[in-house]
């Protein structure tokens, strides 16, 4: 399949791969899910992989689009793991191609526990997370040894919709130096109110990363006292990351990638 001086695990039938599309970019794609993609008889996305990584599935594989996005009908969870375990059920090769890392907020743990309780065999392949490679398109690195030794991932997105009411702000606040949040574009206010009364000062660094790794990426650089009203202004669109922290100011060094017209 691929040229490789050594070889690949084969994609049995009857078995589902859930792998990492990462955030946009397809060179950012792994051998492992290129070769998953050229053998799939069944390619099950998510709303959020690039179309251009779909389009590398093995002509005559069944393509079908079912994942979650904000704010638009949805499959229900059951409905995508029901539809996993009948594919594979009936003898194909079924990949599970998700945005970013299939374990990080992309619930790929509740479709990999489907398919123990179906007793499917599967493999997870993981994938660059936007939180971690998106965040490097913009130039910012996640970490930078002058700047901060842990780093916090959150989602805006519970359980119930938004952050929970009884999150630990406090916690956050004090032990992590760099946060970066998913799915918050619509509680940027929210979060920049609760990390300054946790007490981050209103002058921290703050960016959000729309559309990361994609030709349509656009960061807008602020302040935790500006963040929401310096986005509402720039009108960024999903999908889009917040990061919080020291390491944002080295972007106006590491600004490396023009994503082309
Ligand atoms: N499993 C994915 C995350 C899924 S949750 C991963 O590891 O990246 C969906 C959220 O991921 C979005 O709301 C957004 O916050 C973030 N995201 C995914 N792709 C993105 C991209 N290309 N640019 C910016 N944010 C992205």
């Amino acid at each position: 399949m691929l040229d490789l001086p050594f070889d690949l695990p084969a994609f049995e039938p009857g078995t589902v791969w859930l792998v990492g599309a990462g955030p946009g970019d397809p060179g950012l794609l792994s051998l492992l899910a290129l070769h998953a993609l050229r053998q799939a008889d069944a390619v099950v996305h998510d709303a959020l992989v690039d179309p251009r990584v779909v389009g590398l599935a093995r002509p005559g594989a069944m393509v079908e689009s079912m994942g979650k996005r904000g704010g638009q009908p949805s499959p229900r969870q059951p409905e995508i793991n029901a539809r996993l375990v009948e594919l594979a059920a009936r003898g194909l090769r079924v990949l599970r191609l998700k945005g970013g890392d299939p374990f990080v907020f992309g619930r790929g743990a509740e479709e990999a526990l489907g398919l123990v309780e179906a007793g499917i065999p599967f493999r997870v392949v993981p994938g660059v997370s936007a939180g971690i490679g998106g965040l490097a398109y913009a130039g910012i690195p996640v970490t930078a040894r002058d700047c901060n030794s842990s780093v916090a991932f959150v989602t805006g997105h519970g359980q119930d919709g938004g952050i929970p009411d009884d999150f630990d702000w406090d916690g956050l606040a004090r032990g992590a130096q760099v946060m970066v949040f998913y799915m918050a574009l619509r509680q940027l206010d929210l979060v920049a109110d609760r990390l300054q009364a946790a007490g981050r000062a209103a002058s921290e660094p703050a960016a959000v990363v729309s559309r990361a790794a994609t030709p349509r990426q656009r960061v807008v650089e602020t302040t935790l006292a500006h963040l929401a009203r310096d986005v509402a202004t720039a009108n960024l669109e999903p999908p889009a990351l917040l990061v919080v922290g020291g390491v944002v100011e080295l972007r106006q060094r590491l600004d490396w990638w023009r994503p082309e017209d």
